[in-house]
């Protein structure tokens, strides 16, 4: 394999999933713009991730994790590093009938997840069914629809931390907050969660999933290519109102809009770049702040081309 010499130690290493050069990014995040990354790195167990954290700690390479990339967008100049990604013995998930637990590895898919909690009749996670993404990014956004959040069904969290190595947080060590967890402030990869649902009822269970379901497509353009919500709702209000009161729906630039279907949804309906996104992402918010004086803040996590998280204010000299 060529690699770059950089990453000479990385063939030395031996792993399941060779690493993979200079990759598009379109594949690997929801919204698809076509940057790329220098190299793909999927990990499939404990002992390549520790592999791959003591070679890249000594290295000081640059990379960054990503569950289904549902909620991030790469800049034009696309990743300097390494893009890595969980596969294999993460995505397992373990029941515990007497706890009535799950115990998921953090690249399974919300939905399997739910999928598992429906076949034993466990309610409490039917908010899981809709959205797209895995348990560890859910768990770094503390993502939530129809009510409940991640921080609702989290008894505790595995993860790999670069200087003290494995650890355990329990559901108040995590600090969830709106779209947020304290796992966005460290530099960290989570690689498991215990879950924690109620005794239920199945035909309830699907009547929730159903209503779920049927509420996205009719009021959100769920077979588009979108990151979700762009914005956070400010305080009793909501981005997608303000949004579309400016007018603004079915407006953007190149191949980015703004969803006829919900305003606070930005659709790549081509090839959409990321000058495309941000000029739309920076439309709105410029718009809502001249009408209403409130001042929009990014859901979508940008990530720049060192692998940092680029916030919206300064988004303006970002190409
Ligand atoms: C159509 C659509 C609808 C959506 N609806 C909702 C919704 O209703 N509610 C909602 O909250 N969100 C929603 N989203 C946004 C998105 O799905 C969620 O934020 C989701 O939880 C992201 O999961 P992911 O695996 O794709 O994470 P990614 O987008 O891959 O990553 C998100 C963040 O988590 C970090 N991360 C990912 N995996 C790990 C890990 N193993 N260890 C450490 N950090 C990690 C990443 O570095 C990044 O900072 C929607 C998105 C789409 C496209």
């Amino acid at each position: 394999m060529d690699l770059p010499k950089k990453y000479q130690s990385l063939i030395e290493a031996k792993w399941i999933v060779p690493p993979i050069l200079n990759v598009s990014l379109s594949s690997y995040t929801s919204f698809r713009c076509n940057s790329r990354a220098e190299l793909l790195l999927t990990l499939s167990n404990q002992n390549e991730l520790r592999q791959f954290l003591q070679i890249s700690t000594k290295k000081s390479w640059i990379w960054i994790i990503l569950g289904r990339g549902s909620n991030c967008i790469f800049t034009d100049q696309g990743l300097a590093g390494i893009l890595v990604s969980l596969r294999g013995d993460f995505k397992k998930i373990v029941c515990d009938q007497k706890s009535q637990t799950l115990d998921c590895g953090s690249a399974a898919l919300n939905f399997a997840v739910f999928r598992e909690a429906k076949k034993l009749s466990w309610q409490g996670g039917e908010f899981l069914s809709t959205i797209p993404g895995t348990i560890g990014g859910g768990i770094a956004m503390n993502a939530g629809a129809y009510g409940r959040e991640f921080k609702d069904i989290i008894l505790e969290v595995g993860f790999w931390d670069l200087d003290d190595g494995a650890q355990i947080f329990d559901n108040m060590d995590c600090q969830f907050t709106y779209r947020g967890s304290i796992f966005h402030k460290k530099k960290i990869i989570i690689t498991r969660a215990i879950l924690k649902f109620d005794e239920g009822d199945f035909a309830e269970i699907d009547r929730n999933q159903a209503k779920f379901l049927h509420h996205r497509k009719t009021k959100q353009p769920i077979h588009s290519a979108t990151w979700g919500s762009v914005f956070m709702n400010p305080k009793n209000n909501s981005a997608g109102s303000l949004i579309e009161q400016c007018g603004l729906k079915g407006k953007g630039f190149g191949n980015a809009k703004i969803s006829e279907k919900h305003a606070n949804f930005i659709e790549n309906t081509g090839l959409a770049s990321f000058q495309d996104a941000k000029l739309t992402i920076l439309m709105a918010k410029d718009r809502v702040y001249k009408k209403f004086g409130i001042s929009l803040n990014l859901e979508v996590i940008i990530i720049g081309k060192y692998g940092k998280v680029i916030s919206v204010d300064k988004l303006d000299d970002v190409i």
